[in-house]
């Protein structure tokens, strides 16, 4: 894992009758979204919603900035079973997100010190080691007096919170933008990585390349929202075909691939020879 610096300044403007608003809205959508959707998005259509899970969790944004409409219907313990892995897999995206802008001491900064002491507290060994942590001195080919990045070791626990993202929020962009649920008889490939290491160039660019919609996350009432999160994807109606790439800040990359029903499985781009998986696994069956 690669660790940006984390020193400059951040601003943001809120108002808090827009705030109000803003409450009233993730409200309404609720209802609508849990009438609309009946069934869990993520253990394959076959359990009752009766919760909202939120993909990205909300541990990856400061208080209050969580972007608007990223809400799935889920069962509860779909819901509940993620809560470890979120928390981890929250402080690993704000750590791994390069955007200096941002880790001043503004809402980011409260969230990611909140993060480092909950994780330390809940889950220890996820931490990872930053007294072991090495300076990179270089930026592209320039060599830099003062480290522009640290290198630290990721811990299995923080592998696993990242893999099981990867399903998570290939369950959850695919009904965002195809207004279905996977199921058991979708299959999907899904990675993570960073584009700051060098050998990632072309995977990020053969995802600029093949998708053509690009969505940003944002909440209306937070004037100055930032660069926090946003995916480019494209969908194939005729063969249930969806492609995702989805980014956290300026830091780690996720991305996804699903084939429908009557689909070969994929061995486009990155998903080369990797194994697909079935859709509608939920938490636990997520390898
Ligand atoms: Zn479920």
């Amino acid at each position: 894992m690669l660790v940006g610096k984390l020193n400059t300044h951040a601003e943001s403007g809120t108002d808090m009758g827009q705030v109000q608003q803003a409450k009233k809205r993730r409200r309404e959508r609720r209802n609508d979204l849990l009438n609309k959707y009946p069934f869990c998005y993520f253990c394959g259509g076959l359990n009752p919603a009766t919760t909202i899970d939120h993909v990205p969790p909300e541990a990856c944004f400061p208080k209050a900035y969580y972007p608007e409409e990223f809400e799935f219907p889920a069962c509860f313990s779909c819901n509940q079973g993620a809560r470890k892995h979120d928390q981890i897999f929250a402080l690993y995206s704000i750590l791994s997100d390069f955007d200096d802008q941002k880790f001043g001491n503004g809402p980011d900064r409260v969230r990611l010190d909140g993060l480092i002491n909950a994780v330390k507290r809940n889950y220890p060994s996820a931490m990872p080691d930053f007294d072991a942590a090495k300076g990179i001195h270089r930026s592209g080919h320039i060599y830099t007096s003062q480290p522009v990045a640290y290198s630290a070791k990721t811990t299995p626990e923080m592998q696993e919170a990242a893999k099981f993202m990867e399903g998570k929020l290939t369950h959850a962009l695919y009904l965002r933008e195809v207004g279905k649920i996977m199921t058991p008889a979708h299959r999907f490939v899904a990675g993570i990585y960073q584009p700051q290491l060098d050998h990632t160039g072309a995977l990020t660019e053969y995802f600029q390349n093949l998708l053509p919609n690009v969505t940003i996350g944002a909440r209306p009432n937070i004037k100055a929202y930032g660069d926090r999160f946003r995916y480019m994807s494209g969908y194939k109606d005729a063969e249930d075909f969806f492609v995702f790439a989805a980014q956290f800040g300026r830091g780690c990359i996720i991305w996804g691939i699903v084939c429908g029903p009557g689909m070969r499985d994929p061995n486009i781009g990155p998903a080369g020879s990797m194994k697909p998986k079935a859709g509608g696994c939920g938490p636990d069956r997520t390898p």
